[in-house]
This record gives C-alpha cells, sequence and structure tokens, in this order.
C-alpha cells in the first residue's frame, strides 16, 4: 500500500545491473520503487504492494514479461496498473505485437535512453493515477455497501472477551448464538500455519510497531474448509496509553485468493494435462542441485522420457485423441511416482521426473522399468486401442551438476541414446555418452560437406523370390564413407538429414546413382534386376518428385518398370489425396511402388486399397520373432493374406533363419531379403552375384559363400 500521492513502480528485470539501474534512476525521478529479478516474483510483489506502474523486461526465466502482463490484467485488483515492456535487445515486431494483445500498454526497444524512458513512465503514471483517483470515488461507495458485508470484532483486551458481530459468525458458517465470547472462538479457527503469524502481527501493533494490523490467513468454516480472510484492527488506548480494547473488522478474501492462486498454478502447470511445466521443474530441479551441494548424503535423479511415436499417433489418429494419449500418459507416470517426486510435461511428448533422495542408484532404474511397463499397456483413447513405449534417459545427481540445465542435458542424451538403440528401453548418462552426444552433432555440420566430397556409398542387397530361390532385384541402401570414422550406416544420420532437410539431397543422389547402376547391369547381362530405392516422406512429398524421376529414367535409360520406390506408411497418412495423385502418376510412369516396414506404423488399413500400391513389406520385427507355429507366425500370415486381398505382393524383411523361409515360403509370401541370403554388398561383390548366377538361380549365402560381405 502507498502513502498519497506517491506514485508506486515495480521495476522487474533478471539482470542486476539492469535492474539496479533503472531502479536509481525512477526513484531519483521521485517515485516510490519496487524491485523484483524475475517475473514470478514480480507477480507476488504486484499482488501485495498494488503499484500503479509495472515496468518489465521481457525475457525473464520461469515467467517471462509477456506472461506477466497476461497474470497482471487477467488479476481484478489490479485493473488499474499499467504495465510497460522494456527489451534488453532489438527484438522483431511480433513480439512487441505479442506483449501489446497480453495486455502492456507500452512497449520500450533496446537501446533507450533514460529520458525517453522516464517520458513514457510519466506519461503511463499519470493516466495510471487519474484512473485509480475515478476508481477511488466509484470505490468509496462501493467500500460503503460492501462494509455491511464484513464481520467486526471488538476485544475488551482486560477482560479477555471478545464481541463477534453476527456476520463476523455467519461468514464462518455459524448463527448468532452458537459462537461464545472468548478470544479462543477466533485463534481455535485460524489455520495452524497462519496463527503464529497473527498472534506476532496483533503483538507488534500492541506494542507500538505498527500502525495498524492488518493480515490475511486462513479461517476454518463450519464445513471444515478453510478459506482467506483480511483481518484489520486497531488498538484502543486509555488515557495512560496502555492498551485498552482493540476492533477491527474481517473481510471474506476468499475468491481474490482462490484467482491468485489460480493465475499462480496456470504459470507453472502445463494446461492440457495439468502435470508442472518446465519453469516449475527447472525451480524444483534448481532446488534439489543446491540441496545436493549443502548435503553430502542427499542424491536424486532426472529421468527424461520421450515417447516412441508420438507423432505417428497424432498424424494417424488426429490431434484429440494425441492429446488423449498426453493426458493418459500424465496420469500413469504420476501412479508410478512417489508424492514427492516431481513429473512434468516439458514439450509436445516429453516428460521428465524428479526423483528426490534417492538411497540407491538401483531404485532409479526399478521406477525406470515400472514406468516402461506402465506405459506398455494399451491405451483405450476415444474408441481406438493404441500401444505406445518410451524411451527414457536417467541422469544421476552423484556426477554433481553445476546447473539444472546441464542434469536436464544429460538426461536427454541419455534419452536419445536409448531411442537409437531401439527404443522402448531405458539409458543411465556415462561421460562417454556426452561425447557421442558431440559427435552427434558433428555428424550435421559434416554431412553438409559429404555430398560435395562424395562421401555417400550404395549398397545392393539382393531380393530373392522366396519360390525359385532366385534374386529377382535389389534394394539400394546408403551409406557414409566418413573419411575418420570409417562406415556410417543410416540409423546414424538419416534421421538428422531428415531434420535438417538434407534428405532430399541424400535420396536424389541415391535414386540417381542406383539407377545408374542398375542399367548398367542390365546392358551387360542377360538377367534385369530391379533395384528399389528408399525415400524418406519429405523427399516423397517433393512437389517436382514425379518430374525428377522421370528425369533420372530418362537419362540413365533404366527400363521405368524395374525402378521400384519404397515409402512408409507415414507418408500415406500426410495428405490422402494429393499422395494418391503421386502415387499414381508414378504408376502412370511405369515405376513400382512398395510400402516398406509394414505393421511399425498406425496406417488406417481402410485407407489401404485406395492407394496403387505393388507391395507391402513385412518389417523384420515380426519376421525376427517368428518361430515355428508361434504367435508371430500368424500376425505374417494376416499381413500376407491382407497384401494378396489387396492384389499386392508380399516382401519379408530380415529373414535370417532357414525356419522362417520354410513358414514364409508356406504362407505364400512371394519376395523375401535378410541375411540367410546376403547382407548388403558394395557394387562389385553384387556384380558377382549377378555372374555368379548365369542360370540365375540364386542359393542362400551360406553355400554361395557371400556371407562376409
Ligand atoms: P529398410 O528400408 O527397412 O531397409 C532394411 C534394413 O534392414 C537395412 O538396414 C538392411 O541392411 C537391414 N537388413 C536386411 N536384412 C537383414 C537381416 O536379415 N537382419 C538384420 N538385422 N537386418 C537386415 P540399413 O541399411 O541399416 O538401413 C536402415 C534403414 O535406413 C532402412 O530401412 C531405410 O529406412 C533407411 N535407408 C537406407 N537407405 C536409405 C536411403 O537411401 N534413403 C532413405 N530415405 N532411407 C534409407
Ligand atoms: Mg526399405
Ligand atoms: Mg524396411
Amino acid at each position: 500500500m502507498t502513502n498519497e500521492g506517491e506514485i508506486t513502480i515495480l521495476v522487474a528485470d533478471d539482470n542486476p545491473d539492469r535492474l539496479e539501474l533503472m531502479c536509481v534512476l525512477l526513484r531519483k525521478a521521485g517515485y516510490q520503487v519496487f524491485a523484483a529479478s524475475d517475473g514470478r516474483e514480480a507477480f507476488e510483489v504486484a499482488c501485495r504492494e498494488r503499484p500503479l506502474l509495472v515496468i518489465s523486461d521481457v525475457m525473464m526465466p520461469h515467467v517471462d514479461g509477456i506472461q506477466l502482463c497476461r497474470m497482471l490484467r487477467a488479476h481484478p485488483e489490479l485493473s488499474i496498473t499499467r504495465t510497460l515492456l522494456v527489451s534488453a535487445m532489438r527484438v522483431d515486431d511480433s513480439s512487441a505485437v505479442e506483449g501489446l494483445e497480453a495486455g502492456a500498454d507500452d512497449y520500450l526497444e533496446a537501446p533507450y535512453d533514460p529520458m525517453r524512458l522516464i517520458a513514457k513512465v510519466a506519461r503511463l503514471a499519470e493516466r495510471a493515477r487519474f484512473e485509480a483517483a475515478l476508481r477511488e470515488s466509484e470505490e468509496r461507495y462501493a467500500l460503503a455497501a460492501q462494509g455491511a458485508n464484513d464481520g467486526l470484532w471488538d476485544w475488551n483486551l482486560r477482560t479477555g472477551e471478545v464481541y463477534f458481530s453476527a456476520r463476523w459468525k455467519a461468514m464462518l458458517g455459524w448463527a448468532e448464538d452458537e459462537v461464545g465470547a472468548s478470544v479462543e472462538e477466533w485463534f481455535g479457527r485460524v489455520h495452524p500455519e497462519d496463527v503464529e503469524a497473527l498472534r506476532e502481527s496483533i503483538h507488534a501493533h500492541v506494542a507500538g510497531h505498527s500502525a495498524h494490523l492488518e493480515l490475511e490467513h486462513r479461517m476454518r468454516h463450519r464445513d471444515g474448509t478453510y478459506r482467506w480472510m483480511l483481518s484489520r484492527g486497531i488498538v484502543v488506548r486509555d488515557a495512560e496509553g496502555r492498551a485498552a480494547r482493540m476492533a477491527g473488522s474481517q473481510s471474506d478474501i476468499n475468491e481474490r485468493k482462490r484467482i491468485e492462486e489460480q493465475l499462480l498454478h496456470d504459470a507453472f502447470h502445463d494446461a492440457l494435462t495439468g502435470l508442472p511445466n518446465r519453469a516449475l521443474f527447472t525451480d524444483r530441479l534448481g532446488q534439489a542441485v543446491e540441496r545436493s551441494r549443502r548435503h553430502e548424503d542427499y542424491h536424486f535423479a532426472v529421468i527424461f522420457l520421450d515417447l516412441d511415436r508420438f507423432k505417428t499417433v497424432n498424424d494417424s489418429l488426429g490431434h484429440t485423441v494425441g492429446d488423449h494419449l498426453l493426458i493418459e500418459v500424465s496420469r500413469r507416470l504420476e501412479s508410478c511416482t512417489r508424492g514427492e517426486d516431481t513429473a512434468a510435461r516439458i514439450g509436445g511428448d516429453e516428460f521428465t521426473i524428479l526423483l528426490e533422495d534417492v538411497k540407491d542408484p538401483a531404485d532409479v532404474l526399478r521406477t525406470a522399468e515400472r514406468i516402461q511397463v506402465c506405459l506398455a499397456r494399451p491405451f483405450d483413447l476415444c474408441g481406438h486401442e493404441v500401444f505406445t513405449s518410451a524411451s527414457l534417459g536417467i541422469a544421476l545427481s552423484a556426477s554433481h551438476y553445476e546447473r539444472p540445465e546441464d542434469i536436464l542435458r544429460a538426461a536427454n542424451t541419455a534419452m536419445h541414446k536409448a531411442k537409437a538403440l531401439g527404443k522402448g528401453r531405458h539409458q543411465v548418462f556415462d561421460a562417454a555418452m556426452h561425447s557421442d552426444a558431440v559427435s552427434f552433432l558433428r555428424i550435421e555440420t559434416d554431412m553438409q560437406r559429404a555430398a560435395e566430397r562424395e562421401e555417400f556409398r550404395v549398397q545392393y542387397q539382393p531380393i530373392i523370390s522366396l519360390e525359385t530361390g532366385r534374386a529377382i532385384g535389389f534394394e539400394a541402401l546408403v551409406r557414409w564413407q566418413h573419411p575418420e570414422r570409417g562406415l556410417i550406416y543410416p540409423k546414424e544420420f538419416i534421421s538428422v538429414a531428415e531434420e535438417t532437410g538434407m534428405i532430399s539431397r541424400i535420396d536424389r543422389w541415391v535414386l540417381r546413382e542406383a539407377c545408374r547402376q542398375t542399367a548398367r547391369w542390365h546392358g551387360c547381362w542377360s538377367q534385369r534386376p530391379s533395384i528399389s530405392v528408399n525415400l524418406s516422406a519429405k523427399s516423397f512429398l517433393q512437389p517436382d518428385l514425379v518430374e525428377y524421376v522421370r528425369q533420372v529414367l530418362e537419362e540413365t535409360r533404366l527400363s521405368p518398370g524395374c525402378l521400384k520406390l519404397e515409402i512408409t506408411e507415414s507418408v500415406l497418412m500426410s495428405d490422402i489425396s494429393s499422395v494418391n495423385s503421386l502415387i499414381t502418376r508414378l504408376r502412370a510412369l511405369g515405376v513400382g511402388l512398395y510400402l516398406d516396414d509394414f505393421g511399425t506404423g498406425y496406417s488406417s488399413l481402410s485407407y489401404l486399397h485406395r492407394f496403387p500400391l505393388t507391395a507391402l513389406k513385412i518389417d523384420r520385427s515380426f519376421i525376427s520373432r517368428i518361430a515355428l507355429g508361434g504367435e508371430h507366425v500368424e500376425i505374417a500370415r494376416a499381413i500376407v493374406t491382407l497384401a494378396h486381398s489387396l492384389s499386392l505382393e508380399a516382401i519379408s524383411e530380415g529373414i535370417e533363419e532357414e525356419e522362417q523361409l520354410v513358414e514364409l515360403r508356406s504362407l505364400g509370401c512371394e519376395y523375401g531379403q535378410g541375411h540367410l541370403f546376403a547382407k548388403p554388398l558394395d557394387s562389385a561383390q553384387a556384380e558377382a552375384l549377378i555372374k555368379g548366377s548365369p542360370g540365375a538361380s540364386f542359393v542362400p549365402r551360406r553355400e554361395a559363400g557371400l556371407g562376409a560381405a
């Protein structure tokens, strides 16, 4: 609260130097200034002090300036408070617009000179003061009316007797004759956590240390709930100056408190799942780091969790189902953790868990396992049964992290490692991973040069007719011959290339190279193997893809019927009609289309018949689990049957065992590839294979001796 006529300004800035500078400047100009070093503190001070003007930095940790504006605007009792956003660096117009939309009254961008700042402040403060005066005269009437709403009390300090008005009692749910006249009737209802503060405030005032009693505290209602009240009072002294009586009022401020708490809650929780958000998580993590620094035997751990294939669920079943999945995952995470732990959602499908007071690292691993088991149960979402898994990265406090960001980054790196190792698993961070992460980053830069330096290679894996045992073609698989790291497999760089957009360049190069090589083989031998080329969704959806394919075929003179393009289910789900027309145009050129890794995505079977595809490739995960007569034979059988009912051919990926071959042959699966026949070969080895099977009859590798390739 302020003295009349004095203009109060709250300054929020996370940079201590700037904060200090601004406070000095404003105090010199005659204002009463409060300072806050972040948005959260600023909101608390604003609720307490009701400044006429808030000057806030735009970029601050936890609650930033724009968020702060929104919170101030939403607060019913801060409606006359004006806000001025200042930015420490030059920012784009959109953030100014965002600030104004959030309720800021003005915006000042760096570099700002003190004179301009003071001029703006003066203008805004004047406006606020005018509105406050207007509001005050309106409020006088409102207050008079509300006075009737407040409860009154009058305490005889000599006899200890207290008079409570009927309204005072009714506010707490009691009738006139149900509350006695002892001070216990009051103090006995004060929340145990607030009672000490109330006693102290009263003592301070009676002792003459404060002008009046004023305290917000909770009171127990008859129904057992606690409600926020504001108690105000003043002591009445006798001729000798001794405190004789104390009298005052009690106002119900529960609604205002509820709104304040709600606003604070919203700033620190994720709106969709209700879990703590990144700001709150980082805050708690910071406290844990502090605690572990002070107490040697206090340990904590962070689990970083990322859902596997969340994007596929979102793309194929829609955002509503995706949202429900996130909510349901949140509930399960809460059920897997203890009350003192913090589970937070810090991004799209990214969750973090802070495990406090860890006695034994094995407990952390057990929690990670429990989470995985818990998430493996099917989700029933709007009538869809969805399965998901998560990759978990774990960082333990024993490694002595300086800052919360460091431990989060470590857990994140471990999560990526878990993902790379095949999803649905967890991984503990170790120092070697740090250097892995660095080299991962290096891949991104190296890859830019790899194309120019012609470091990419193509290997060819034979595709075999299961009926005749003859190789009918090859799948082109890209490799990267790195000058220092040796041969790098697609698993390590395709996803990076997809993120950076390099993938189209790589895919087009592979397409041209594979077509050129295959056409050369056609020219030399009587056999005419086909060639399958993988295309990422990004490459496939390029507007000029059909034209590019046509050009390559023309240039290399490869017969279009010998080219097959492999796409994945995610492509089909992106935009049905345009994908359909793309596939139709490619088919019109004579090119075949394979649906790769079938069974791992969420493509809707009811759409499948709409696309003029050529074949389904059954994902290796189904083949590898085929044991004679086992459950996975049934899945493979279902996919083969599905393919045939859509007039498509079936190709099995990753055949490694003789018995898998026997089963697949008996299911009527037409083609297969896998280590049982041959690993991917370089062009010379592939050539030897074609030459070496003049009768075009191809035998499994153990007899042909090609296994070492
Ligand atoms: P994919 O298209 O499903 O290719 C099959 C993968 O399975 C290949 O891995 C192949 O080496 C491997 N494989 C084949 N038979 C067996 C077997 O019997 N056992 C086992 N364990 N593995 C087998 P690779 O070459 O590492 O490629 C991985 C993935 O990278 C490919 O999966 C494909 O999605 C992608 N990829 C490869 N080349 C390209 C490319 O030029 N462009 C794009 N966009 N993606 C590519
Ligand atoms: Mg493939
Ligand atoms: Mg595949």
